[in-house]
């Protein structure tokens, strides 16, 4: 069965996947690697190493006790040669690990599967991997499947839309690590005790459909759910109605609806980490784009630099415009390729001026195309034209932040304003002013009685 009607709004975006029916190959072991220390939503770690120690193949460099992060592990053996800011793939500089490779890969000593007989440990287990959203969102894995008290999970929602342009390292892990999937999906469920597993595919994938509905076929809490192609499918709240027809409101969590969801490759990791013990260590990138000689997925352990990566991809054929780690819609533009792989890299694009160059703007000739395409309902016109006027006041009534950044208004928008763009600004706006608000707020009143 189809499911017809998706959501409402979206856009047809090309697929250009033509990597997907190529096998994984697993990258060497490059000559150094630069590990960030932040590589989740949240906190930065602190570093649990310096400058001249010799670490292992999953040894712990970075962690902190607070909620919102998860141990970065070690991805090789060898010499720490740097602790310091460095240009991280965000753009901004951040405390990395460099670490000069020895290629011999020895492990950390007690890498053993985790023994799990509770929930508590379960929990425990996942922080411990330093699991984070693969699928490009990086959110602590351990404190989503931890929802706050009072919020009752009856579905678990695993996300194998990858609705993006050119991205197939999930299709290929639904391919080649199908029996990993499983028991993930199975450990979550177990755990949580969820008895509703809704797994959501886009139908331009049916020989995963396939494979994913032969794998769960015993398993009657499973539905293989094939959803008509729409980008942003993959996106959170997009996916949940799709997928269980519950609409998560402004503002508000997967979790305020009885949902958890899960990116299949998270899912998959967790599999292979209960069976293994071995942390967060590689991933698979999907290396696309004009400019690839060899487009391809690679299994690439974590703080490859980029140009490692583009190099044994065969390097350029020609000039690259833009540099993109992740989607074409919703990645981030690198501006070196110093910068390095991080557990939640799932693509790294290289764009010809014909591809991604983006056309000059004009005006808007008010063809409401914006407004259709928008899958939150909000105007992107005038969000990008309030941020232009610096009006938070505007940008808070036509709920900005509400924005999932999804860019289906601009991809839309025949005269290609970069709506996204203003919008981003239109935010920070929002935040400056509360957080001008609360500072004034704080503020002594003057003129108090004595
Ligand atoms: S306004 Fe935001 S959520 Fe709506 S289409 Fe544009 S980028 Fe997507
Ligand atoms: S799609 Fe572009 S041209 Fe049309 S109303 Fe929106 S901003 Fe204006």
């Amino acid at each position: 069965m189809i499911f017809q009607s998706p959501f409402r709004g979206g856009a047809s975006v090309p697929h250009r996947k033509q990597t997907a029916e190529r096998a994984t190959t697993v990258m060497p072991v490059p000559p150094k690697v630069i590990i960030p220390l932040l590589q989740h939503t949240g906190v930065i770690c602190d570093p649990k190493v310096q400058k001249g120690d010799f670490v292992k193949v999953g040894q712990i460099l970075g962690d902190s006790e607070k909620l919102m992060a998860v141990p970065i592990h070690s991805s090789v053996s060898g010499k720490v040669t740097n602790v310091d800011l460095m240009l991280w793939a965000g753009g901004i500089q951040v405390t990395s690990v460099e670490i000069e490779t020895d290629g011999k890969q020895e492990l950390a000593p007690g890498l053993v599967p985790p023994v799990v007989r509770s929930k508590e440990d379960f929990l425990a287990a996942v922080r411990a991997s330093g699991l984070v959203g693969l699928g490009g969102a990086g959110f602590p894995t351990h404190v989503k499947l931890a929802p706050p008290a009072g919020k009752t999970i009856d579905t678990l929602i695993i996300n194998a839309a990858e609705c993006e342009p050119y991205i197939t390292s999930d299709y290929r892990e639904i391919l080649e690590n199908t029996e990993s999937i499983v028991a993930g999906v199975q450990a979550v469920a177990t755990h949580l005790g969820l008895s509703r597993i809704l797994i959501g595919i886009e139908d331009n994938k049916p020989k995963a459909v396939e494979v994913l509905k032969k794998a769960f076929s015993g398993d009657p809490k499973v539905r293989v759910l094939p959803l008509r192609t729409r980008y942003p499918q993959g996106a959170e709240k997009m996916l949940i109605w799709a997928t269980a027809r519950r609409a998560v409101g402004v503002g508000k969590l997967p979790s305020d609806v009885g949902v958890i969801v899960l990116n299949v490759t998270t899912a998959s990791f967790l599999g292979k980490y209960l069976k293994t013990g071995l942390p967060l260590i590689k991933k698979r990138v999907t290396v696309a784009g004009g400019c690839v000689k060899e487009p391809q997925n690679l299994e690439v352990l974590i703080g490859t630099p980029l140009a490692d990566v583009f190099n044994f991809a065969g390097g350029f054929v020609e000039e690259p415009r833009k540099v993109i780690m992740g989607g074409p819609m919703m990645g981030v533009a690198q501006h070196s390729l110093e910068t390095s792989v991080v557990k939640h890299t799932n693509a790294l694009l290289v764009l010809p001026a014909s591809e991604g160059q983006s056309p000059a703007a004009s005006a808007c000739i008010r063809c409401g195309r914006c407004l259709t395409a928008c899958p939150m309902g909000l105007a992107p016109l005038m969000l990008n034209r309030s941020a232009l006027n610096n009006d938070a006041e505007i940008l808070e009534r036509y709920e900005v932040m509400a924005c999932i950044e999804c860019g289906s208004c601009a991809f839309v928008c025949p005269s290609k304003i970069q709506l996204v763009q203003g919008i981003r600004l239109g935010k920070t706006q929002v935040r400056l002013a509360e957080a001008k608000k609360k500072a004034q707020a704080a503020q002594p009143t003057t003129g108090a009685r004595a």
